[in-house]
């Protein structure tokens, strides 16, 4: 079923309220497998408000909205849905009596704007609202097997009368299902993803993929709908394992998780013990493992050695390495996490060290050149990067390829 959902109120175009209504009811919609296809917000005016009903019922099944259902001249939510769809406003007596109610219990005059909180389109369910004055309700248009579910704009009522309500509604309307698989993709940028999957992407109708990409990461949504979960899930399955098959290496998460957390689960699954030496990302790397609550299970140290004579000192970098190859080089690498093992004895070391720029690059070491050692299983390897980027990305390129490189032996052993 396509969704759509109406956010009513100026103050929401005119950025002094974050429209945190619409956030919350798409992600409770995809949960229950209902597909938020719009999101709408229109200011308290009725013209505008009109056209977008309109538009969201010439292409919904469900429509919901919020904002609106004050006492106030601008709250105008519900006679336009009456005006759109031909409707009477009835006076519900009830609603009024609770209301009324409400203002006995708070000790206070109730205005006459306040009635107006009680007239509802003919024929609305009408839903009380024990949060606040405003009473919501669903409207159902049995001919064309539509319904509009207007709740008020307060997140508090909103959320309330969804979760008490409205949900259960809305699951006995929705007969599709639907299933969500999220892959994780480090290393490989969206466009080359895109390139891989393109025949994938470029046919698909059900399951559908979509890429997201940010932060050092390209997000993977496959998804399924049908009636029928079991079948859901197979359809899913099917897709993800072609996706694998093609760029499975790239892959760290079939739960859409970040790789530090993919890192941090596999250290602690293999109770292995983690030190971290690090010079241009100044301890980045070590935050994204100690992160997570636990990390003192698998984590036993993380160095920052910025200078020459720190890496001597805390690492045993002889000082010749340094001076022959320079501290950004294979060989200063290579003997910061062999150091770094030896002096902690931890059973994984991992050690950085590059120009994160903006100066301080030559041509023969560029800004962007980073090592990576890495020593486990009694092995060290290094590895060149040459990242692009502001000071700031090239660290934090730095911080993922260096977790890909753990996640890659990790997962081997
Ligand atoms: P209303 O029902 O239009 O009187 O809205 C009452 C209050 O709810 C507004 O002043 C906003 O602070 C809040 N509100 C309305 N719509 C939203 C929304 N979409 N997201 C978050 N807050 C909202
Ligand atoms: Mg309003």
């Amino acid at each position: 079923m396509k969704a759509g959902i109406l956010s009513i109120g100026t103050e929401l175009l005119m950025g002094k309220t974050v429209n945190t209504n619409a956030t919350y009811l798409s992600k409770e919609m995809a949960e229950l497998g209902i597909g938020v296809y719009y999101h709408y917000t229109i200011g308290d005016n009725p013209g505008r408000i009109k056209k977008a009903l309109n538009d969201l019922l010439n292409t919904c099944d469900i429509i919901v909205t919020t904002g609106g259902l004050g006492p106030t001249l601008d709250d105008i939510t519900k006679e336009i849905i009456a005006d759109t769809l031909n409707l009477k406003m009835i006076l519900d007596e009830r609603s009024l009596s609770i209301i009324k109610e409400r203002f006995v219990m708070f000790n206070r005059a109730m205005p006459e704007s306040n009635v107006r909180q009680a007239y509802f389109p003919e024929g609305s369910i009408i839903l009380d609202n024990e949060k606040g004055t405003a009473p919501a309700c669903i409207i159902e248009i049995k001919e064309r097997n539509k319904c509009i579910v207007v709740l008020p704009g307060p997140p508090r009522e909103m959320s309330y009368l969804y979760e008490t309500y409205v949900k259960a509604y809305l699951k006995m309307k929705n007969v599709t299902k639907m299933h969500s698989v999220y892959l994780s993709v480090y290393d490989y940028g969206e466009s080359a993803v895109e390139e891989k999957l393109l025949d994938l992407i470029a046919e698909q109708t059900n399951p559908t993929v979509a890429t997201y990409a940010g932060d050092g990461k390209v997000l993977l949504r496959v998804t399924a709908s049908g009636e029928d979960e079991q079948n859901n899930i197979d359809a899913v399955n099917h897709f993800v394992r072609t996706i694998k098959e093609r760029i499975g290496n790239y892959i760290v998460s079939e739960k859409g998780d970040d790789i530090d957390k993919a890192v941090f689960d596999l250290l602690i699954e293999k109770g292995l013990k983690i030190a971290l030496v690090e010079s241009c990302t100044g301890g980045k790397l070590t935050s994204a493992l100690i992160k997570h609550s636990g990390a003192s299970e698998v984590v036993d140290c993380g160095l920052i050695t910025y200078s020459n004579d720190a890496k001597v000192r805390e690492v045993n970098v002889s000082r010749d390495t340094l001076q022959m190859f320079g501290a950004v080089s294979h060989q200063t690498c290579y003997e910061m996490v062999k150091g770094l093992v030896a002096k902690t004895g931890a059973d994984i070391g991992i050690s950085v060290t590059g120009i994160a720029g903006p100066c301080g690059g030559t041509t023969e070491k560029p800004v962007g050149l980073v090592y990576i050692g890495i020593s486990i299983g009694g092995e060290i390897y290094t590895f060149e990067n040459k990242f692009s980027g502001d000071r700031d990305l090239i660290q934090n390129r730095t911080v993922y390829k260096a977790l890909k490189i753990l996640y890659d032996y990790l997962s081997k052993m």
